[in-house]
């Protein structure tokens, strides 16, 4: 069991911070290959390449492609299938925010935030599909948010982007159900990432107290009065890619700490 992804490749997006080095993490711990994913300093990500390597005992790859870029997100797929002839599991991670009221929000943070959220996304899965479905098995997990169940203020873009990658997540499930391919969507609630330390940031200006007492009333909104872990969510992750999961597609599965029981 504990090594049931031995043999199987996975693209992990947005894995050089947060969730997705939890969710690649957890894949290459479950035996899989990994490419890994995003932007950053090039003796840091080469440090998690290597300790992931050291850690799992897997080959793990880093691809720099540039999501905003439809060309790049179907080159990565490309050179996946080149370097170790597939891609069975593909998650589409990699995210970027702006918080601000609709009226002010920039147009073109708009565009980034829907090529990244959303198209980005569309164009891997449509890539990495027809492989999938020659070899009858595949794993696809969309990072959406509680912010694609439900309203945020001032995230206009992150939350059409999240409820939209929903309703892909439901028809690519539907389309690959026979053929042994399923496709969920995870919905996190707050998780400590380089995505959210910014929120804590304008949260602790914005309201005149400090970082921690910012971040105390950001987790305040979970039932459980706890952050969610990037280790929590790679093991969800890797939990869908079992064939204990396989009956489960087209799910929009909250991670959140209980906000959706609110
Ligand atoms: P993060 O900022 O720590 O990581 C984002 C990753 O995306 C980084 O690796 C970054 O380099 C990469 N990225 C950004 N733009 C890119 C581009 N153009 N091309 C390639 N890679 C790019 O944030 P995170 O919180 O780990 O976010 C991961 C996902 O989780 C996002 O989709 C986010 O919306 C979602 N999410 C986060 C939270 C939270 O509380 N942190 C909650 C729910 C959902």
């Amino acid at each position: 069991m504990s090594r049931y992804l031995e043999g199987k490749v996975a693209i992990v997006t947005g894995s050089t911070s947060g969730m997705g080095i939890g969710m690649a993490e957890a894949l290459a711990g479950a035996g899989a290959k990994v490419v890994l994913n995003g932007f950053g300093e090039a003796d840091e990500i080469e440090a998690l390449r290597a300790r992931i390597v050291e850690e799992a005992g897997v080959e793990v790859a880093y691809d720099p492609a540039d999501l905003m870029e439809p060309e790049e997100v179907v080159g990565l797929v490309e050179r996946t299938e080149a370097r170790w002839g597939s891609v069975d599991v593909l998650c589409n991670n990699a995210g970027i925010q702006h918080v601000a009221l609709t009226e002010h929000f920039p147009a073109e943070r708009w565009d980034a935030q829907i090529a990244i959220l959303l198209s980005a996304p569309f164009h891997a899965i449509r890539a990495a599909l027809p492989g999938m479905k020659a070899r009858g098995w595949g794993r696809i997990v969309n990072t959406s948010s509680t912010s694609g169940l439900r309203g945020s203020a001032k995230k206009p873009a992150y939350c059409a982007a999240k409820h939209g990658i929903l309703g892909l997540t439901k028809v690519v499930a539907l389309e690959a159900a026979e053929d042994g391919i399923t496709c969920n969507a995870i919905c996190p609630g707050w998780v400590l990432t380089g995505m959210s330390r910014p929120q804590i940031e304008v949260r602790a200006q914005q309201e005149g107290v400090s970082y921690d007492e910012a971040m105390e009333r950001m987790v305040g909104s979970h039932p459980t009065k706890q952050f969610v872990t990037k280790e929590q969510i790679g093991a969800l992750v890797a939990f869908l890619c079992t064939d204990a999961a396989s009956q489960i597609t087209g799910a929009s599965i909250p991670i959140d700490a209980g906000l959706q029981a609110k």
